[in-house]
Parts: structure tokens; sequence; C-alpha cells
């Protein structure tokens, strides 16, 4: 019997594991093999564009962690430029990002936790059911099930959270999104968190995001729509040799990307 069971070690479950970790018994699992490289494993990547926004520093801050070296990527960027292009808007904006390599990022916070800790990568938490005041939870590994049992659960598993849909089926999701990227390699560095709002391919966004000789290409597409070809409309758009937008204040962007994607 764990005391805790932690159900996914991203940077919510690996901080509160290692908090508690000293003094309970905990269980952390994850899915995905997050200790391997994505040249190991390239399907383990987590899709994200990692920049370290202001509030996550500060909060790094307040857990008395500073960002190890090897976490870092360059360019560092403190300007956002956010480009409108129905309505031909271009706008710039301070905002200090700590432009970061996110696998290295996760893996760097498993490595603080105790050695008490059990974890277990590559495991599936599949569902898990309360009975006399503890949880059972059923899992999934190396093609084998088996069973675990807990005083307390938590729900670090994400966004499409699997402990938050069981324990509260009829609390409302949030809209979905399908995030795609994809990476380029460049010479040519834009020292921008670039956004762009284009209702043809998103009605969220879509943005560039520099990490040493690549250039990160990103878009959160509506799951109604398909999303491979408006993402491969995304890159037509910002690749074309005469910018579509040719009159438009984002010329100049789409003609610095046209060279990216090159
Ligand atoms: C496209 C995209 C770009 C983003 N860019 C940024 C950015 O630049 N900067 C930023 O600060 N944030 C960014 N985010 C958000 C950021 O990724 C999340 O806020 C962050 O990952 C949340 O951390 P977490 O630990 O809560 O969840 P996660 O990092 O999602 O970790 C959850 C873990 O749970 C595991 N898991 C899920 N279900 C199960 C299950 N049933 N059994 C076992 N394990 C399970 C998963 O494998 C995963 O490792 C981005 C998100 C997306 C989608």
């Amino acid at each position: 019997m764990f005391d805790i069971a932690i159900i996914g070690a991203g940077p919510a479950g690996a901080t509160l594991a290692r908090l508690t970790g000293n003094s309970n018994k905990v269980l952390l699992i994850d899915k995905k093999q997050l200790t391997m490289t994505p040249e190991e494993d390239f399907g383990h990547a987590k899709c994200c564009g990692g920049l370290l926004a202001p509030d996550a520093q500060e909060m790094l801050a307040v857990l008395g962690l500073g960002l190890p070296q090897h976490v870092l990527v360059g360019p560092q960027l403190f300007v956002v430029r956010t480009i409108d292009l129905q309505n031909a808007i271009e706008r710039y904006y301070q905002r200090f990002y700590i432009n970061i390599d996110r696998g290295k990022f996760d893996r760097w916070l498993l490595s603080l936790l105790p050695a008490s800790v059990d974890v277990r990568l590559g495991s599936l938490c599949k569902s898990f059911e309360k009975s006399n005041g503890s949880f059972q939870l059923k899992l999934f590994q190396n093609g084998k099930e088996y069973v675990e049992h807990a005083k307390i659960l938590i729900g670090a598993d994400g966004a499409l959270s699997m402990v938050r849909r069981q324990a509260f089926p009829h609390h409302p999701f949030p809209k979905k999104y399908i995030a795609v990227q994809e990476w380029f390699e460049t010479e040519r560095v834009l020292p921008y968190f670039t956004t762009i709002f284009d209702r043809e391919i998103t009605d969220f966004y879509s943005w560039t995001i520099p990490k040493e000789n690549f250039l990160l290409v990103g878009a959160a597409l509506s799951p109604q729509e398909k999303t491979s070809p408006k993402f491969e409309l995304l890159k037509k758009k910002s690749s074309c040799p005469v910018p579509v937008w040719y009159h438009n204040p984002v010329a100049r962007y789409l003609q610095a990307l046209t060279i990216s994607l090159e």
C-alpha cells in the first residue's frame, strides 16, 4: 500500500513526488519513457514550445530551483512578435521567456527525485477504483496488467487527465485542439517568439520558436477539421516565394520564414 500514487511524471507530478517522497511512500507513474532522449525514442518527445514563462520562473524560484546550463537553448527570447493576418496588424511586446529544451527540463526534474520514490516509466494507468478508503489502480506495462494500491491518488496526468475524467465525469472539459509541430533546420535565427493569428488556419494561433539551429513551427488546430492539410497550408503560406500577403505588414516576417523553411 502506497501513501500517495501520482499519475503523470511531468513537471507537476515530478515536483510533487520530490516534495513528498522523503516522508511518504510514493509511487510515480508515467506512460512515457521520459528518461529517453528523442534520439533514443522520438515518439516520446512532448509537443511543447519549451518557453519557460515568467510565472513558471517565479514558481521555480519559490521552490529554490535554478536551471542547470544544459537545459537552456539559444537564443534567449524577450520579444514576442504577434501577427494578425486578417487585420494586417503586426506588433511587438516584451516578455521574458527562458528558452529551454523541454525533454531535458523534464529529465532534470526527474533527476531531483529522492531515491525512495518508486518511479515506473512506460507504465499506463488505465483506470482506478475506490474501495474501503483507498484506491486500486489498474496499471499496464510491457503488455501486462497489474494492480497497485494507494491511500491518496493524485492526477498529474496533463490536459486530458484520465484521473480527472474518471473522478469528475460531469465536469466540463475545455475545448480541445490538436497541436502539430515541425522542426526545420536553419542557419537564420529569428530572435522572437512569433505568434500568427490566421483564421484560415485556426481560430487559435500558430507559432514559431527558434531553438539553436532549428526553427520550431507549430499550430493548435481544430479537431473538427483535417489537421494535416491545415498545417500544410500554414507551411505553404509561410514559404510562398511571393508572399500571399505582399502588401501586408507581415511580408517581412513571411520573407524571413521563407528563408528559414527553405
Ligand atoms: C503545443 C504545446 C506547446 C506548449 N508550449 C509551452 C511553452 O512554450 N511553455 C510553457 O510553459 N508551457 C507550454 N505548454 C504547456 C505545457 O506543456 C504544460 O503546461 C505542462 O506540460 C504541464 O505540466 P504537467 O506536469 O501538468 O503535465 P504534462 O507535462 O502533460 O505531464 C503529464 C504526464 O502524464 C502522463 N500521463 C498522461 N496520462 C497518463 C496515464 N493514463 N497513465 C500514465 N501516465 C499518464 C503523460 O505521459 C505526461 O508525461 C505547451 C503545450 C502544448 C500542447
